[in-house]
């Protein structure tokens, strides 16, 4: 693993403020820039940096990576929730498959920056990372987390404390669109929000079959790009109908659909 230094609060800004002010979605929105923000997001990056020292949390650690590939592309879909109106004071967030905390702590952070009050529940199988997210928003002062270690499958089961109580998910690289709805569309209410962050590969025919049976709508697709030019697909699939207590199902079980259709 190659161990990092962090650069000073100034240069990681300086690529923070670049990467805004090249970002055809995000450059018109000063509260992206705002003294609290970038501060936050420099702890942020300041913490990945520390944590990959024990832990391997993520592969993007340069402070350019950072900025584009974490912070601001968690947030470029969060303003197009807002907008929506999906995205509002009080609302109930969860991540699946949050890994060391994105889009969760980009999301949370913001949020409190413009004095939008969220809960975000951010959910991973993998302790460590949990622990790692659990500490970064207690040491940053970063409000309304609650991070929770377990499988999602398990977690959204029915009877269980989490399923079908939150407005939106969020999920970035966790699963191909088919498995990952499965894995989050049991965690919405009827009414709510199933989102998902995606490159540039369209999965949505192998999702669409699932999508029905689970209660969701067609998706909406929102296209952007990175400044490094990274293309982006966002996917809002709205959840009209109810989730049938058969799902989720055991993990083994979501996956062996794909490998039926592939063969
Ligand atoms: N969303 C983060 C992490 C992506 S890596 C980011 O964009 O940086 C994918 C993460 O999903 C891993 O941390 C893995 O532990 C988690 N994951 C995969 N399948 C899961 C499941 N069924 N339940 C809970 N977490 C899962």
């Amino acid at each position: 693993m190659k161990i990092e230094t962090a650069v000073s609060r100034e240069e990681f800004a300086a690529a923070y403020l670049d990467a805004v002010g090249s970002s055809q979605n995000a450059k018109d929105d000063g509260r992206l820039i705002s003294d609290r923000f970038v501060g936050t997001a420099y702890g942020i990056y300041e913490k990945l940096i520390e944590g990959s020292k024990k832990a391997n949390l993520t592969a993007i650690l340069s402070p350019d990576g950072v900025a584009q590939r974490h912070i601001l592309d968690s947030l470029i879909p969060y303003l197009f929730l807002e907008k929506r109106e999906i995205i509002k004071d009080g609302v109930r967030i969860a991540d699946v498959g949050c890994g060391a905390g994105f889009p969760t702590l980009p999301i949370a952070a913001f949020a409190a920056s413009c004095g939008t009050s969220l809960s975000v529940t951010a959910i991973d199988s993998t302790a460590k990372k949990i622990r790692f997210l659990d500490s970064t928003a207690e040491s940053l002062g970063i409000p309304g987390i609650a991070a929770v270690t377990g499988r999602a499958e398990e977690l959204a089961l029915p009877g269980g404390e989490y399923r079908e109580k939150f407005d939106v998910t969020v999920a970035r690289a966790v699963a191909p669109l088919h498995v990952l709805l499965e894995l989050t569309a049991p965690f919405v209410k009827r009414g709510g929000f199933v989102t998902a962050y995606k490159g540039r590969e369209d999965e949505e025919k192998d999702a669409a079959e699932i999508s029905k049976k689970l209660g969701l709508s067609e998706p909406e697709k929102i296209a952007y790009t990175l400044p490094s030019g990274d293309a982006r697909t966002f996917f809002i699939y709205e959840k009209t109908g109810n989730t049938p207590a058969a799902y989720p199902r055991a993990y083994a079980k979501i996956i062996s659909e794909k490998q039926k259709t592939d063969e």
